[in-house]
């Protein structure tokens, strides 16, 4: 089977951009009817690359590799060890030995994603053009990685618009602990659920910003919105704070994040981790008249299309605004956004909004995103969704 692009349509390719939409696509003198491996021509006829063509997805090729070679478990193997060698290179194993492992299309796997727990490999199969090789996919793992086991957590939404049904969850090789795991991020342990937990159980990409949270930190008091379990907690904490206030609408995230502090050796105190909408705690925190010396906000992606980016951008700006407003004078806050619509530029400019309301002047001082296990090939911003700015709030 093949596609042949329009006349032009081949630069994005050419770019190492790993999608292709219907639009670029010159039907007449293509004979891809079902889903499966294609090769890509351009509009003359020459061979461009491999991809995977999905008539149910709006997405119709993701890319696959640009050289004439089998799509078979060599290929997933060979992709798989270029994205463990460059994990290798960032992590020392005694002091961070969880991190993201595949990040879908920024290692060159679209729609795969592996998040390494330990000894234990979650996966999620995103995209019809990891699921169709789940199973061989599987095997590259346990071949390149030998892992204790491996759990898939595809109960991610992305899947329905790539046509996929249902959202597997289970064992798909070895044995996987049950409850919750212990794991080592940046010299600090995290108790973490890789069953119930959100995503594939933890926000690997935060990893690098928690570490640049600690030096704001010292006897500092935080207030940590948004804190899921309390991966900005422990690491104010080890930053030296006096005391760390978390909120999160899970009481199963919190209890996590208590566990994860005492495990650490820090005090922890019930009353600290608030079970609350964090609209509401910053509302009551307002009201009482609280300041804090570091306010972190991490909230989950508002904007999930188009569509709804105007309103989203509202909402960051009124909550950003009032979250900046419970900074103490000279006080931190460290503020994110992993909504992919919401791009840097708006970002900054969402935040620019924020400090007028608040009448608050900000420093920027670092502008950050997420770790290097979260690559992104140059010409793919779509992969670029995380933002986030520390500030010093005058
Ligand atoms: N900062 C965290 C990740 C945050 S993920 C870390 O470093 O690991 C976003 C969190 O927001 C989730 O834990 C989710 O339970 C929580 N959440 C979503 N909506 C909320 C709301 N309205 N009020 C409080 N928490 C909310």
């Amino acid at each position: 089977m093949h596609v042949t692009l329009k006349e032009g349509r081949e630069r994005t390719v050419l770019a190492e951009h790993p999608w292709i939409f219907s639009g670029g696509i010159d039907r007449r003198k293509s004979d891809a009817a079902s889903i499966g491996v294609v090769d890509v021509r351009d509009h003359e006829g020459r061979f461009l690359g491999r991809g995977f063509h999905n008539p149910k997805s709006q997405i119709l090729v993701r890319m696959l590799t640009r050289d004439q070679e089998p799509v078979d478990k060599a290929f997933f193997i060979n992709k798989i060890r270029a994205a463990v060698a460059l994990r290798e290179t960032l992590f020392d194993r005694r002091v961070t030995d969880s991190y993201r492992l595949v990040f879908a299309e920024g290692d060159g796997l679209p729609g795969l994603v592996v998040d390494r727990y330990g000894t234990v490999l979650v996966v999620q199969f995103q995209a019809a053009a990891a699921d169709f090789f789940r199973e061989t996919i599987l095997d590259a793992l346990m071949e390149v990685l030998s892992p204790s086991g491996i759990f898939e957590r595809s109960d991610v939404g992305s899947r329905k618009a790539d046509g996929l049904t249902g959202e597997p969850v289970g064992v798909r090789r070895g044995t996987v602990p049950e409850g919750p795991m212990e794991i080592l991020e940046e010299g600090l342990r995290a108790v973490v659920n890789v069953h119930t937990g959100q995503k594939t159980g933890y926000f690997f990409d935060q990893r690098d910003n928690r570490v640049a949270l600690r030096r704001y930190c010292k006897n500092a008091q935080v207030l940590n919105l948004f804190s899921y379990t309390g991966g900005f907690t422990v690491n104010a904490l080890a930053g030296g704070a006096a005391r760390v206030i978390s909120v999160d609408r899970s009481a199963a995230a919190l209890e996590l994040g208590q566990a994860t502090v005492l495990k650490n050796g820090f005090v922890s105190r019930n009353e600290d981790w608030m079970v609350m909408d964090a609209f509401d705690a910053i509302d009551s925190f307002t009201g009482a008249g609280e300041r804090f010396n570091v306010v972190v906000l991490d909230p989950p992606a508002f904007a999930k299309g188009t569509e709804s980016l105007e309103r989203a951008l509202k909402a960051y700006t009124k909550m950003n605004a009032a979250a900046i407003g419970l900074v103490a004078p000279g006080g931190y806050f460290l503020t994110a956004s992993c909504s992919h619509h919401v791009t840097p530029e708006l970002f900054s400019n969402m935040l620019h909004l924020a400090a007028l309301r608040a009448g608050r002047p900000l420093q920027i001082l670092e502008f950050r995103g997420a770790g290097p296990d979260h690559p992104q090939p140059i010409h793919f911003r779509e992969g670029n969704y995380l933002k986030c700015v520390i500030a010093r709030v005058l």
